[in-house]
């Protein structure tokens, strides 16, 4: 899968996918990211991108032509891809939507805006608007390594343990379950018995339940579209945890 960038900061990108997972994806060739710097599209000799905002305000914006030329420049070699603008008013990106961009396998055209953002026209020139979330950053590098990162996890081979990949969270449309390693004991807080046990049909099936009780308590939302096997473990958790607030209301009205 192919990844371009277009950001006034390319070493932040350039620094980032050296790391890692992404820079052994990368490395391997499983994935491949070039960066574009708008500067580089400027014909004014100081290679400004930004110019005060038409109407006054607060705060620089950042001009059409260098992101205009850029992406022309980009189109040039005819290739097929996906012009995306990040950007906090748009579309939200959520695992389901990285699924999806893999699936397709376009080229993804990421652009990255600062200041308070790109002039409005930009917009007739791109595909869709991205959004990694209701918050508001500095600038669209850290959505652009949001986007390559989860996608590039998706990819067969990226990952050492590619099932690790598939038990995240919301790949089966739940939270993953809790992890430990080494040591057993810690400030008195001990590992559950049954990953210790060494039996791994009763490991898998408390690392569902526990999976669908995370899912229960922090993101209920995700619980409505489970298949049928995960719904019938649900339910036995659901009965569990009644009994338990029985139990213990029981306890406390006879003491
Ligand atoms: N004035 C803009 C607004 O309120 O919608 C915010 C501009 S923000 C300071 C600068 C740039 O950061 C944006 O052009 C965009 O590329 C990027 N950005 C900031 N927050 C983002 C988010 N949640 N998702 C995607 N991109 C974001």
């Amino acid at each position: 899968m192919k990844f371009e960038v277009l950001t006034i900061f390319p070493e932040v990108i350039e620094c980032y996918i050296k790391h890692g997972i992404i820079g052994k994806a990368l490395k391997k060739g499983l994935a491949e990211v070039s960066i574009y710097n708008p500067r580089d599209f400027t014909l004014d000799k100081h290679k400004k991108v930004d110019d005060y905002p038409y109407g006054g305000g607060a705060g620089m914006v950042m001009q059409i032509e260098p992101f205009y030329n850029a992406i022309k420049y980009i189109k040039g070699d005819g290739n097929l891809r996906r012009v995306i603008l990040l950007s906090p008013q748009g579309k939200r990106f959520t695992q389901k939507v990285a699924e999806e961009f893999l699936e397709k396998g376009e080229a993804l055209l990421l652009i990255c805006g600062r200041y308070e953002g790109i002039d409005e026209r930009i917009k007739s020139f791109i595909d869709e608007e991205i959004s990694i979330g209701d918050y508001v950053l500095s600038g669209g590098e850290l959505p652009a390594l949001v986007i390559i990162d989860s996608i590039l996890r998706l990819i067969p081979g990226t990952l050492g343990a590619e099932l690790s990949a598939k038990e995240d969270s919301f790949m089966k449309g739940f939270l993953d379950y809790p992890h430990y390693t080494r040591p057993e004991e810690f400030e008195g807080i001990r590992v559950p018995e049954v990953l210790l046990s060494g039996d791994h049909k009763k490991i898998a099936i408390w690392r569902k339940k526990e999976a669908l009780r995370n899912t229960l308590i922090r993101r209920p939302d995700l619980l409505k579209n489970l298949a049928s096997e995960d719904m019938r473990v649900l339910k036995e958790l659901c009965s569990e945890i009644n009994t338990k607030i029985l139990e213990d209301a029981d306890e406390s009205i006879n003491h």
